[in-house]
């Protein structure tokens, strides 16, 4: 398998012939090894246009839904960016080559040790990771200019909002269990927001205190 093919297909027919736009999230997305974040079985479908499976029941995201949210949070390079559900690392590595510092929280202990250890390889030395329930942001290192939240909630949580600076942007998907709409808020310096709505996506639950609780 030439994972330097596959990715350059990757690039050209899921995200350039959809629309993704931003240079430097294609840029991001065309160098890093995405293979190298999922189990060693999946690697040969690590390009493949959608989820895959990373254990403890999760999935590494879409490529295109990584490409969408990511030119969605308008990163230009100076940024604080705060991602909830780490998974496999993925978009934790993508948002490290788009902004300046990146804190990410995931609540499963070993895919958080298990993406730990493929950004460490990777040298991505601007990603700062903690284990925990992320449904009340991280409060210690807000305001943020960017929040991603990587897995579905019922609403939004109040914390992320509160912990946007003025201008930042928080991409959500929000809806039911099994389907939600990719949701865009922006915080305006007055405190009031915008919210766009950006289709219709699935992801798996964001399990806590501030959203959907284990079942
Ligand atoms: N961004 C990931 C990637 O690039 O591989 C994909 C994330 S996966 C779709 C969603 C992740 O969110 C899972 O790993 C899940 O354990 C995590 N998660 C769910 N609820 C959470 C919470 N309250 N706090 C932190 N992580 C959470």
């Amino acid at each position: 398998m030439n994972f330097d093919i596959a990715r350059k297909r990757m690039v050209d027919s899921q995200l350039l012939a959809r629309g993704i736009k931003d240079q430097r999230v294609i840029d991001a997305m065309s160098t890093l090894p995405r293979h190298l974040f999922v189990e060693e079985a999946m690697a040969a479908q690590a390009y493949s246009d959608s989820p895959l499976p990373i254990g403890e029941k999760q999935t590494i995201s879409q490529p295109y839904m990584v490409a969408l949210m990511s030119e969605l949070l308008a990163l230009k390079g100076v940024e604080k960016v705060l991602e909830v559900g780490t998974g496999s690392g993925y978009q934790a590595a993508v948002l490290a080559k788009l902004a300046d510092r990146v804190y990410t929280v995931e609540r499963i202990r070993p895919l958080a040790l298990r993406a730990r250890k493929v950004l460490d390889s990777l040298g991505l030395l601007n990603i700062n990771l903690k284990i925990t329930d992320g449904t009340s942001g991280w409060e210690e290192e807000s305001p943020f200019d960017a929040i991603i939240v990587t897995a579905g909630a019922p609403s939004v949580p109040p914390a992320y909002v509160e912990q946007l600076k003025p201008g930042g942007r928080l991409v959500i998907p929000v809806g039911g269990e099994a389907q939600q709409t990719l949701i865009r808020i922006t915080r305006n310096a007055d405190g009031t927001v915008i919210r766009e709505e950006w289709g219709g996506c699935r992801f798996v639950k964001l399990i806590g205190a501030h959203s959907w609780r284990e079942s």
